[in-house]
């Protein structure tokens, strides 16, 4: 059954619901049973944890990404600093575990078509795990959209849509005209998606048991997997307790944390959204109420951060090893914000999700500085 995240109404599973009535989104209830090691993948693992069984056909390699401690950071705040290092799936970013259960359901349900809305990063992932399953493929990019993004999904071969209108009402109607051409679109907050990112949560448990766990977010259906998984983990005996959890958004687009801050129970549209980290820049998050709803269930807390502070955290990330894209370095920035305001105490046990490649968005980078030499010189050059 598929439950509704606020007025807990039910619904079969057996016909592609997505939302519910009331507005809010759909998800799968909590999974209860113990957590038996068999397997190596995440996906054979915690096999019993997901709603449907897995095909290892429709893998790409995605999931079992390398939980890294950041020996810099961790030093310099007086933390244990762990970064989950997602981008090193498939197509670069977390979006391939949630895509790869999307496809499993739309398969179920017999669709041959699916489809997404995306800006970027799940609009590859949907194309690409579409072409290796062999399904007809619709993307629906928004009319702002850098070529730079367009081209990166050639490869897979799929339809690509652009649309002149409202982006966040693309989303809505993406779901209707899916209904009725039976085109299954896998969207940011899609129930299924949303299990697929769970395995996120139970990776890092077989590994530590964390105080806190940061999550960049847009549409929230990243941050509600992570909390659905750690749940589901913490009640299968893997974990002894909850870590508390932090959402962070950028400032020049932060309409959960206004509504959080604000005490309020339902987002409101945030207008003239402006921020450098464009793959979490969604001004009307479909999931954005049922995020609020779970930061005051589990007392977690949604910080923003500057673009500034961004750019900065990007450059930290790069000298610990790891290359991310700036939506994927607002976690870093804000670890440093909270552990400066003693919201993050000393010596806790911290994990920053960093969400998708920094090759993805080559643009933003500065050209670093280069020297000039002849190979006669080379060993005076080389100092
Ligand atoms: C999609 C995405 C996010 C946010 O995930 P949501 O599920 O939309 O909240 C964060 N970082 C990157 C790189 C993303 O692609
Ligand atoms: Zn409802």
């Amino acid at each position: 059954m598929l439950r509704c995240t606020s007025c807990g109404r039910m619904y079969s599973f057996d016909s592609p619901y997505q939302r519910c009535e009331c507005g809010e989104p759909l998800e799968l209830e909590l999974f209860n049973g113990m957590y038996k090691k068999k397997g190596k993948r995440v996906w054979e693992r915690f096999s019993e944890f997901f709603p449907l069984e897995l095909d290892p056909e429709l893998s790409l390699g995605e999931g079992d990404t390398p939980l890294t401690r950041a020996k810099k950071l961790s030093k310099e705040l007086g933390i244990e600093l762990y970064l989950k290092n997602e981008t090193i799936n498939p197509t670069w970013s977390f979006k391939d575990r949630g895509t790869y259960l999307g496809i499993h359901r739309a398969i179920q349900l017999d669709f041959r078509r699916i489809g997404t809305v995306s800006t970027g990063n799940m609009a590859a992932s949907v194309a690409a795990y579409g072409a290796h399953s062999e399904l007809e493929v619709y993307i629906l990019v928004s009319s702002t959209i850098p070529e730079e993004k367009i081209k990166a999904l050639a490869p897979y071969g799929a339809k690509i849509v652009k649309v002149h209108g409202d982006y966040g009402e693309l989303y809505y109607r993406a779901l209707e005209i899916g209904q009725k051409k039976g085109i299954y679109f896998i969207n940011s907050d899609d129930p299924f998606r949303v299990e697929g990112y769970k395995s996120i949560s139970f990776e890092i448990s077989e590994e530590i048991t964390p105080d806190y766990v940061i999550v960049p977010t847009s549409s929230g259906g990243l941050f509600r997997g992570i909390v659905k998984g750690f749940l589901e983990a913490k009640n299968s005996g893997l974990i002894e307790k909850l870590p508390r959890f932090f959402v962070v958004q950028a400032e020049g687009c932060s309409p959960i944390c206004k509504a959080f801050n604000a005490g309020k129970e339902k987002i409101e549209r945030f207008e003239n959204p402006h921020t450098i980290a464009h793959a979490i820049e969604n001004p009307y998050p479909p999931s954005g109420n049922a995020v609020l709803r779970l930061l005051k269930k589990l007392n977690g807390i949604c910080t923003t951060v500057t673009d500034e502070e961004i750019l900065e955290a990007q450059k930290i990330l790069g000298r610990e090893g790891i290359f991310v894209q700036l939506a994927s370095a607002t976690g870093i920035a804000a670890v440093k914000k909270l552990r400066r305001k003693g919201i993050i105490k000393e010596g806790a046990i911290v994990v920053s999700i960093l969400t998708g490649s920094g090759l993805k968005t080559l643009r933003y980078i500065k050209q670093p500085k280069v020297e000039e030499c002849s190979l006669q010189r080379l060993e005076e050059c080389i100092g």
